[in-house]
């Protein structure tokens, strides 16, 4: 099998790539350059000829200007080349590089490899790190035109990754005790991160009682637990009258603190399995589970009269509130408008009331 590009890189491509400090760094990171060749490696080159009757087989890793052989069999005392080589096109590509013959085509027949050392054939597949970085490629080279087959590439993938495995784990080993403490430290941090965003994600930071988010979520869990049970279920919309005033009056942070006690007192006159949520800067909207609406209306008004009765600035502070009951197979949208129309309807009617759908 072949598998060449159909426009393989060009000088400037490859002179990027092999100098682009991000990788270049990858490949010194391996603490491999220029190291003695070593059984681990080796017992992979002679693997990859004995299967697949290569001459030539090889573990290249690219520096800026050189690449390096961490293990090369059949090539005799070379330890490194300058100069353009095979290597070269799988490391901009990312892709492997299958050539039965590599005169067939002018931009590979001019590689300097195919005169000094005579390479005919090539099939590389490049050792790429995790995070996507090109170290070099496992190749295998024949000295006349070969058949690469299916097998023989899956070989040579095979054994790449084993070579790419070694990399990976000396890398590690390495510093290990370094990379343990990073860990350590990159866990913690983690881990901080994931309860501040959970908590986040479903509650609202000023009042602590569920966000939006959480709310339509759990409107919609609701809505499913009615379908498979037939059970009741209320929402309320509730809006703090006049708040604008009480902020002109008193101050944004004043404001602030109020919502935080209707929050506390909204909470204090529910159950533990509805569900008290701020949809909006002073609009807030409870599920009532199982509540057919003359529970809710019982509901709406002892929270109503709750914050009536409350004297947080030196004057009471009202509510308005809108009741919707679920009809049957209405869906959500359809009980938050009605239940919202409700509360428009109790603002209009003179606010600090309740008023059902
Ligand atoms: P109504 O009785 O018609 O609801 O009158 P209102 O003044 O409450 O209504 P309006 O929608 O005109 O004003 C709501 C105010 O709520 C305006 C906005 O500045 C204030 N607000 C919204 N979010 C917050 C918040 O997080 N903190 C504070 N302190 N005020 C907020
Ligand atoms: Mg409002
Ligand atoms: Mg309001």
């Amino acid at each position: 099998m072949e598998s060449k590009p159909t426009t393989p890189a060009d000088a400037a491509q490859i002179q990027a790539a092999l100098t682009d400090p991000r990788r270049l760094a990858a490949v010194r990171d391996t603490g491999l350059l220029d190291t003695p060749p070593e059984e681990v490696f080796d017992r992979l080159t002679r693997l990859a000829a004995k299967l697949t009757g290569a001459p030539v087989t090889f573990v290249s890793l690219l520096d800026a200007d050189r690449d390096f052989y961490k293990s090369a069999y059949g090539l005799g005392t070379t330890r490194q080349l300058s100069g353009r080589t095979f290597c070269h096109y799988p490391l901009v590509s990312g892709q492997a590089l299958i050539l039965e013959d590599v005169t067939q085509l002018p931009v590979f027949r001019d590689v300097p490899t195919v005169n000094s050392l005579g390479i005919r054939a090539y099939a590389g597949i490049p050792l790429r790190t995790e995070s996507g970085e090109v170290l070099g490629s496992f190749c295998a080279v024949d000295f006349k035109p070969k058949q690469w087959t299916e097998q023989d590439v899956e070989i040579i993938s095979e054994l790449a990754h084993s070579a790419m495995r070694e990399i990976r784990l000396r890398m590690a080993l390495q510093d290990a005790s370094a990379l343990n403490q990073q860990l350590q430290a990159q866990i913690q941090k983690v881990d901080a991160l994931n309860r501040a965003l959970s908590e986040m994600a479903t509650t609202d930071a000023l009042t602590g009682v569920a966000n939006r988010r959480a709310f339509d979520h759990s409107l919609q869990l609701e809505l499913a637990i009615v379908e498979r049970r037939g059970t009741p279920l209320s929402l309320l919309m509730l809006d703090v009258d006049h708040f604008k005033r009480i902020n002109d009056t008193y101050g944004h942070e004043a404001g602030d603190k109020v919502l935080v006690a209707i929050a506390q007192l909204l909470g204090g006159c529910a159950r533990v399995i509805d569900v008290v949520a701020r949809v909006g800067g002073e609009e807030f909207a409870v599920i009532l589970p199982n509540t057919d609406a003359g529970g809710a209306h019982e509901v709406a008004e002892r929270m109503r009269s709750a914050v009536a009765r409350s004297n947080w600035l030196g004057q009471p502070t009202t509510v308005s509130i809108g009741a919707a009951t679920l009809h049957d197979k209405e869906d959500a949208a359809s009980l938050y408008a009605r239940a919202d129309a409700a509360l428009y309807a109790a603002k209009t009617a003179g606010r600090d009331r309740v008023a059902m759908a």
